[in-house]
């Protein structure tokens, strides 16, 4: 049984809520009644992103696909690039392949109902929970990181919140409390608890809606909780990359494989291992490149959720590129091929 003490949730829930309605921030996803469609946009852009990044994307996103009809139908290409800068691109990929389900299934439009939501690619417990709550009003709490530590220091929870039982806990109880309330202020009201006043650090106490229910604060613990263990190491990846120019300065781009980090993207020629200057021939010679000009060398690290690369860049050029690689222009960088970050870390910002 998780170690906490309790707490008056129902009354902890309706001052969250009449918290909302007064401080609640207007955003460009939010609206009476709620679009679900942006909704569930801008809870795929939200993670691992924060709310003031994610606005302008948001709104570009849905001048190009302003419904979910438009959004299956974008190419890949400009899906990319509508994403690009935001990261994490299966996000958008999932993103597309729900807009094609939701067409062909749905009646193009999101299912009103929690596990219907849940099996559809890139939702997971929490997105699906925002969903139905904020845009179909059930009862169904999303609790993610902010709201766990919200919860763990209100009810002075002392065990690890990172462990799985912390989250079911804190969602079966959410689940009692949500019954019969205003459900899509609710978890919008947490949401905002989480993201401005229980921060990590140093939170606001002194202007939470709750603060005359939160044991932590009471306790003067808001800064020992919650409790997280380690996370684990990331995993370093040592990689080579390729900036192979032509003749013509188009840079040699290769679609990446369908599974893994980065999937289905354009990206730069890659080997793993750090290679030395004597050893990229044979390198090279694997993708018939016999003949090239060395013309620098740089290196960068970029770092993913669970992983990082730390990675050493070879520009060169070559006479002509393999018949079957893309050669893009400086133009065609900017407006058709999204490479990703961790490649234009390689890239001198005159080429980009
Ligand atoms: S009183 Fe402080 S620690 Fe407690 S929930 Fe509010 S902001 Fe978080």
């Amino acid at each position: 049984m998780p170690s906490s003490v309790s707490v008056d949730l129902s009354s902890v829930a309706l001052a969250v809520i009449s918290d909302f309605y007064q401080r609640g921030k207007a955003l460009p996803w939010r609206s009476n009644p709620p679009v679900p469609y942006h909704v569930w946009l801008s809870e795929i852009m939200l993670q691992q992103t924060r709310i003031e990044a994610v606005i302008p994307y948001f709104l570009r996103f849905i001048e190009k696909a302003p419904d979910i009809i438009s959004l299956a139908s974008l190419s890949e290409a400009e899906l990319f690039k509508l994403w690009e800068g935001l990261g994490y691109y299966s996000r958008a990929a999932n993103l597309q392949k729900t807009a094609k389900i939701l067409v062909q299934k749905h009646g193009c439009a999101l299912p009103r109902d929690y596990e219907a939501l849940l099996s559809l690619p890139g939702i997971g417990p929490y997105t699906a929970g925002a969903i139905s709550s904020i845009a179909f009003g059930l009862p169904t709490p999303a609790v993610d990181g902010n709201v766990l530590r919200f919860l763990a220091r209100l009810t002075l929870y002392e065990d690890n919140i990172l462990a799985d039982k912390s989250k079911k806990y804190f969602t079966e109880m959410l689940k009692s409390v949500y019954l019969g309330k205003d459900v899509a202020a609710l978890t919008q009201g947490l949401m905002e608890i989480g993201q401005y006043v229980c921060l990590p650090k140093n939170p606001r106490c002194e202007l939470c809606p709750v603060a005359n229910h939160c044991l932590a604060h009471r306790e003067k613990r808001t800064n020992a909780l919650p409790v997280r263990l380690a996370k684990k190491t990331r995993k370093k990846e040592d990689l080579t990359v390729f900036l192979i120019y032509d003749r013509a300065e188009r840079l040699a781009l290769q679609k990446r494989p369908e599974s893994g980090l980065l999937a289905n993207l354009y990206g730069l020629p890659t080997t793993s291992g750090t290679l030395c200057e004597q050893e990229i021939s044979k390198a090279l010679a694997l993708y018939g490149i016999s003949r090239f000009e060395l013309l620098w060398k740089t290196s960068a690290v970029h770092i993913f959720t669970h992983a990082e690369w730390h990675m050493t860049g070879y520009a060169l050029r070559v006479e002509a590129l393999p018949s079957d690689w893309i050669g893009a222009t400086k133009e065609e960088l900017s407006s058709i091929y999204a490479l990703p970050t961790a490649f234009k870390k390689l890239i001198p910002e005159e080429f980009l």
